[in-house]
């Protein structure tokens, strides 16, 4: 079952520099898929696409549509509103970046946006992404402190934790653990497997190996070209392109 699709979709951020190129691509419900590619092809600028990030930066060129299911609705359509977009849409960061404010605040804050009041939801809300993004146990007896104190992995947890909070229909995760040590790129990655049970993800990752581990699907892209798209398993050990053959095996 399909969660998203990009259709044809053509972008840059000056009009006669093309950044993605005709580019089509399923993104399959409760499944990981990894963008993966060397520096510059293109994977941050297709993943801010599907929430509208491009709206803030001023001039951007582009066509194509990308579907959200099953609502059936264009997340590029011009007559969309790139906030309403934002508010279905989870983004985490590559490096975390909590709200400098309590734990707890950092959860309700979305969910308080979107017009919730009842204190009683919010708490429970609090507790349930925290349990999601495996945080609860560490963090339960001190959710009024800051996060600032929380470990570099923590804080991604926690940012985690925050785009689960209003259930989105996609999670968009930007290198997730670029900035992390190897115990909580290991945390994260484990938390991202169990979490597409309940929602479906878009990752962008440089760590071929974590693709390999932790999507169901990978899409490789260079230079703005979609080259080859298929079951991870499949991409990294039978690549049916010779560009993603070279990529994978470190030829450039
Ligand atoms: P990396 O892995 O290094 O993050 P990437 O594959 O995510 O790279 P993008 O960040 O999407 O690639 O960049 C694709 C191209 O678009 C690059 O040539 C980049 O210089 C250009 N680009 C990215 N953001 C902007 C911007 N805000 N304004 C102008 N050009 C941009």
């Amino acid at each position: 079952i399909k969660k998203a699709e990009v259709l044809d979709l053509n972008f840059g951020y000056v009009s006669n520099k093309k950044v993605l190129n005709h580019i089509t691509l399923p993104v399959y419900q409760n499944k990981v898929t990894a963008l993966i590619g060397p520096s510059g092809c293109g994977k941050t600028t297709l993943l801010r696409c599907f929430n509208r990030m491009h709206d803030l930066y001023g001039e951007v060129h582009y066509n194509g549509e990308i579907q959200l299911y099953p609502d059936n609705v264009n997340i590029l359509g011009k007559q969309i509103d790139p906030i309403e977009v934002r508010m279905k849409i989870g983004m985490v960061f590559q490096k975390p970046n909590p709200f400098p404010k309590s734990i707890y605040e950092n959860i309700a804050y979305g969910l308080r946006v979107r017009g919730v009041k009842k204190k009683s939801y919010i708490d429970e809300k609090v507790e349930d992404s925290l349990q999601k993004a495996g945080l609860w146990a560490e963090v339960s007896d001190r959710l009024n402190t800051s996060a600032s104190a929380l470990s570099g992995g923590q804080q991604q947890r926690l940012c985690i934790a925050r785009a689960l909070a209003t259930e989105p229909d996609l999670l968009l995760l930007d290198e997730p653990t670029s900035a992390l040590d190897p115990i909580s790129t290991a945390h994260i990655e484990e938390l991202v497997m169990e979490l597409k049970k309940t929602v479906t993800i878009l990752m962008v990752t440089h760590n071929l190996h974590q693709a390999a581990r932790t999507a169901d699907y990978t899409a490789f892209m260079y230079l703005g070209d979609l080259v080859e798209f298929g079951e991870s398993s499949q991409v990294f050990t039978n690549p049916k392109e010779s560009r993603t053959e070279n990529y994978i095996t470190g030829r450039f």
